[in-house]
């Protein structure tokens, strides 16, 4: 299969799309808000380190919420089963920043994946150790070279969270969080605003299609049971209140966040970042999701 044509044919199709697609990007910042919307890139890597890429691939994107897949990583490799005392496993149907399921479930959040679940990952993540030094150093191992944190998004992240503020005030009132509130934002907000391209993204994530081993990483980054339920959780959870239509039309685990990238896996072949910053009315990228498809239907790759 020549997947650098399939990224090209995919580049060429899309492209002509963009800015008519009726997608918005993320205007709650003004550091989102001012990304162009007319851009595209798309990169893929293999098990076996093959590497394609088309569009504009090797443009640095707020990771956002994608960082929720690579902070629960760390967080499961310390805690193991330990993590699921105080968050869930369920997909929550609901968007994003949502606060309603919280108070039922008596402060425990849905899934990692959800904000209010990756505040309270962020949480046991600060008792661990220096949570955003050790997001940074393991990206950086996975990815071979140095990756940083956009101040400025970071900075307005902090500004404008009052809802994630609520969230975690909400779960510290029940005690779900074991420390203190305006800590544990803070590593949130500055692992939202981790920059990085396609390429890097779809290397990064090369240990969840290789059962928990990167080429890169020198010592495995999860054990393939862990690796399984990662993937389980970005199936069931990683685009929000639309997981259950990108199982239906795409049929891989995927992480997407409100900067436009969505990374997708397909287990034991290779990893898939897309980006394009325009959204659809779920934060999720709309020629990501458009990508994605036509990807799974030129391939025949999905875990279905
Ligand atoms: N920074 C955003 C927030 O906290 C991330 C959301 C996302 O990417 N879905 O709401």
């Amino acid at each position: 299969m020549d997947l650098q044509l399939i990224l090209d044919q995919i580049n060429s199709e899309l492209r002509p799309l963009l800015g008519t697609s009726g997608g918005k990007v993320a205007s709650y910042i003004p550091a989102l808000a001012r990304v162009s919307p007319l851009q595209f890139g798309i990169a893929l890597r293999t098990c076996e380190g093959e590497v394609a890429q088309a569009g504009d691939s090797a443009v640095p994107f707020s990771i956002q919420s994608m960082s929720k897949m690579f902070s629960l990583t760390l967080a499961i490799r310390s805690l193991d089963e330990a993590l699921w005392d105080r968050i869930g496993r369920e997909p929550s149907g609901s968007p994003f920043n949502s606060l309603v399921q919280l108070e039922t479930e008596r402060g425990i959040p849905r899934n990692p994946f959800i904000n209010a679940g990756a505040i309270a990952v962020a949480d046991r993540l600060v008792s661990l150790g220096d949570a955003n030094v050790e997001l940074l150093a393991l990206l950086g191992r996975l990815c071979g070279e140095p990756i940083r944190i956009d101040a400025e998004v970071a900075q307005s992240e902090a500004d404008t969270g009052f809802r994630n503020t609520a969230l975690a005030n909400f779960m510290k009132g029940f005690g779900t969080l074991d420390n203190d509130v305006a800590t544990v934002l803070d590593v949130y907000f500055q692992q939202c605003a981790i920059a990085m391209t396609c390429e890097q993204v779809a290397c990064a994530a090369g240990y969840l299609c290789r059962d928990g081993r990167h080429p890169l990483a020198g010592v495995p980054v999860l054990s393939s049971a862990q690796t399984r339920r990662v993937n389980a959780l970005m199936l069931t959870c990683g685009t929000y209140d639309a997981a259950g239509e990108f199982a239906f039309r795409i049929g891989l685990p995927c992480k997407s966040g409100v900067g436009g990238g969505i990374v997708a896996v397909v287990p034991d072949r290779l990893t898939l970042c897309v980006w394009s910053p325009a959204l659809d009315a779920t934060g999720n990228s709309l020629l990501g999701r458009q990508a994605l498809e036509l990807f799974v239907a030129k391939t025949g790759l999905s875990v279905f």
